[in-house]
């Protein structure tokens, strides 16, 4: 059979060669397990239970009063825990009267009551509680299904339930993006957000709803690590879709990832840990007694080894711990109840060990007369090991290893390899290795209805930045692009368009930042791959290349730090030290193309109706209610959150064609049997019966407020 369709530790052993491997080896063609999930879904109950959840609303609206009554400051804030409180018009920035300390303070406040969500507009931002709040149980999604946003205070919910509402109601893809810095809650948020999508789109077959439920701890598995900042942080950007029929009822969901941080694999920053997995996977194989198995040794293979302060400390008691083991029961169970098979979990697992096998080849130089850059494997133990688990001959790794092919004139000339060549490739193929091996496990299936999240790294700023920083930092320009553009220039433009007045607001664009990075052929992408394809380019005429092409205010050499630049991102300045730039553009993906996938990202995102969730982390060190005033002020402005309440407090968030408007809510105002004509009078005679205000016709559209079209949607189930 083709080697897509082939079995993937089988497919291995028909290519021996890494390089080949990593081009060919595509695992595309197989069912993919998220195609497991798609499963059509056909119960299709759909009816709204609006009194329900409003009476329950008043219950515990009542308990709270009682509680706050009677009880102590402290003791409220407990029950605050447990309990919601009334919406009231502080639970939007955008109806106060504003100083950017107001803002600040008025936050802050909010989150000394655990009231952690807060609107700006349609734009949620959450602040992070670090404290179990009881505000998600199965009560909650009932209180936020259906209802008008200003019956309850702000919530993740009211914003899944938002994208949910806007697909149903025109039927229209919807896009929830989530942003914020590492550890900021952005992980949570999605969780959350896929909780309430699940109850809304009534996944009650329990083997549908587990198998969402459980996609994402799996894949957080393979692609979280502990990191300085985060216990749990997502190494890669994933974009989630939960397809739903057209009547609303879920089908399942599905994964792209983007940008996974392979080199992790490898090596760790200080203090930081590999992929969650590795120490899953091998503290259960540990306590079930099967390292041998998988040819793992008992001493804790090196790439388990966390760095401390130059130290490293040989995570034995750490790995073999009960928690670990725990962990890889849950994930044990996730893999069944998602549907791989025995056979392709055992396969998961024997990668995984090569991995880690792979981690203790060591090369060492063979010097002759003819050749001084020749190496070989001098202890066979880890590369049999390794070889054997992805079923291929030992020499044939080791030759895959310590040679290469150069192809010069049509002609296939084989070289050897130096130590430090041998080493990288024994690298590289371990990443590719574990990139090819998440791809297939988040494999990404076909179409339909959805809502997508988007959850991606936020900005970094490290004391140390690399390649991984600066493409993750683009990656944040775009977004922060697309954020602008769907916030202020469209807005802009289309009140423009359509004759509506619109006092210009001003606002940063980061569209010359972009430009620098992105431009062909001048852009610092380009010149990095430009760079990347001589042989004996080196750092520094990496940096000369940047210094000579890249004249703008945003790019600058720093005169005192060697082997260095600086970029001005709109979050703020970072230095970045090309140290490894080559390699890394060498060896992962060409950044141009990197790039490309990004604005396929962005693509699938336009064709949506987006919504934000802007996560904020409220102090650096995870502690429950402490709140840093400065740290906050700075997240708004990055996320351009004080421009934001600006423009959304004068602005108009739905714009709908009068043929639209017309056809979507004659029966407010006309028999349900009698179509009108479509005419701006027509549409105009409808906005007055529903007795809304402070509406705005364009030429061609109506111009509402997002709560226009919240009060028009609840008149028309009452219809
Ligand atoms: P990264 O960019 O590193 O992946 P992130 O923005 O995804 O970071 P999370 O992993 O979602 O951050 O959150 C970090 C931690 O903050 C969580 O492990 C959890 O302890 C806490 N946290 C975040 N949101 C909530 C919440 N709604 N309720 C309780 N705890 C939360
Ligand atoms: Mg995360």
């Amino acid at each position: 059979p083709p080697l897509a369709e082939m079995h993937p530790v089988k497919a291995l052993f028909k290519i021996p060669r890494w390089r080949q491997l990593t081009q060919h080896w595509d695992f595309e063609a197989r069912p993919s397990v998220t195609h497991l999930l798609e499963h059509p879904f056909i119960k299709q109950a759909h009816g709204k239970d609006v009194a329900l959840s409003q009476q329950l609303a008043t219950l515990i609206r009542e308990q709270q009063n009682v509680g706050c009554k009677t009880k102590t400051k402290h003791e409220r804030i407990n029950t605050r825990k447990t309990l919601i409180i009334e919406s009231c018009p502080d639970d939007d920035l955008v109806n106060l009267e504003f100083l950017d300390e107001t803002i600040i303070s008025h936050l802050q406040k909010r989150y000394d009551e655990l009231q952690v969500y807060t609107y700006v507009g349609d734009i949620l931002i959450a602040l992070n509680p670090f404290q179990n709040l009881s505000i998600y149980s199965p009560q909650f999604s009932k209180l936020y299904h259906g209802v008008k946003r200003a019956d309850n205070p702000p919530h993740i919910f009211a914003t899944a339930d938002a994208a949910y509402q806007g697909m149903v109601t025109f039927c229209k893809d919807q896009c929830i993006i989530i942003s914020g810095e590492s550890g900021a809650g952005k992980t949570e948020s999605a969780h959350l957000i896929v909780q309430h999508l699940t109850f809304l789109g009534k996944a009650n077959n329990r083997t549908l709803r587990e198998k969402i439920l459980q996609v994402n701890p799996l894949v957080e598995a393979f692609g979280n690590a502990c990191t300085a900042i985060n216990d749990n942080s997502s190494r890669f950007g994933k974009y989630l879709e939960m397809k739903f029929t057209p009547t609303g009822a879920v089908m399942g969901a599905k994964i792209s990832e983007y940008l996974l941080e392979k080199s992790r694999v490898i090596k760790q920053a200080a203090g930081e840990k590999n992929f969650h997995i590795f120490y899953y996977i091998y503290a259960g194989l540990y306590h079930e007694d099967k390292l041998k198995n998988y040819r793992l040794p008992d001493k804790t293979p090196p790439r388990l080894a966390v760095q401390v302060s130059q130290h490293c400390k040989v995570m034995q008691d750490i790995v073999s711990s009960k928690l670990y083991k725990e962990q890889f029961d849950a994930i044990q169970d996730c893999f069944r109840i998602i549907g791989f098979t025995e056979e392709e979990v055992n396969s998961v697992y024997r990668i995984l060990s090569a991995i880690l096998n792979t981690g203790n080849i060591e090369f060492t130089a063979i010097t002759s007369q003819h050749q001084t850059d020749k190496s070989e494997v001098p202890n066979s133990e880890a590369l049999e090991n390794a070889a054997s688990l992805l079923s291929i001959g030992s020499e044939e790794l080791q030759e895959a290893l310590t040679s290469h092919c150069v192809v010069t004139r049509g002609e296939t000339i084989i070289r050897t390899n130096t130590v430090d060549k041998a080493t990288d490739v024994r690298d590289a193929m371990s990443k590719a290795l574990y990139g090819r091996l998440f791809s297939w496990i988040v494999n990404p299936g076909d179409d339909g209805m959805n809502v997508g999240i988007l959850d991606i790294f936020g900005f970094e700023n490290f004391k140390k930045n690399s390649f991984e920083q600066l493409c993750i930092n683009i990656a944040n320009e775009q977004i922060q692009f697309y954020f602008n553009q769907h916030i202020f220039a469209l807005e802009q433009m289309e009140y423009q368009s359509e004759g509506v007045d619109a006092s210009l607001v001003e606002y940063e664009d980061n569209r010359p930042i972009l430009d620098m990075f992105l431009q062909k052929p001048m852009g610092l992408l380009s010149l990095l791959d430009e760079e990347s394809r001589f042989p004996q380019a080196t750092d520094q005429t990496l940096v000369d290349k940047f210094e000579d092409n890249l004249r703008c205010k945003y790019f600058w050499i720093p005169k005192r730090v060697e082997l260095c630049f600086g970029i001005q991102h709109y979050a703020g300045k970072v230095l970045y030290n090309v140290n490894g730039f080559l390699e890394k553009n060498r060896d992962t993906l060409p950044a141009d193309i990197v790039v490309y996938s990004l604005m396929d990202l962005l693509s699938k995102m336009v064709v949506g109706q987006p919504h934000f969730v802007r996560c904020i982390k409220p102090n650096d060190d995870r502690q429950a209610l402490r709140f840093n005033k400065d740290r906050v002020m700075v997240q708004l402005r990055y996320t351009g959150i004080l421009e934001t309440v600006n423009i959304r407090r004068q602005g108009y968030s739905h714009r709908i064609l009068f043929e639209d408007f017309v056809n979507r809510y004659y029966y407010l105002a006309f028999r349900a049997h009698q179509m009108p004509e479509i005419s701006k009078e027509n549409a105009v005679a409808i906005l007055k019966q529903a007795k809304l205000e402070k509406w705005v016709l364009g030429k061609t559209k109506v111009f509402l407020k997002y709560y226009h079209v919240e009060q028009l949607n609840l008149l028309l189930r009452e219809v």
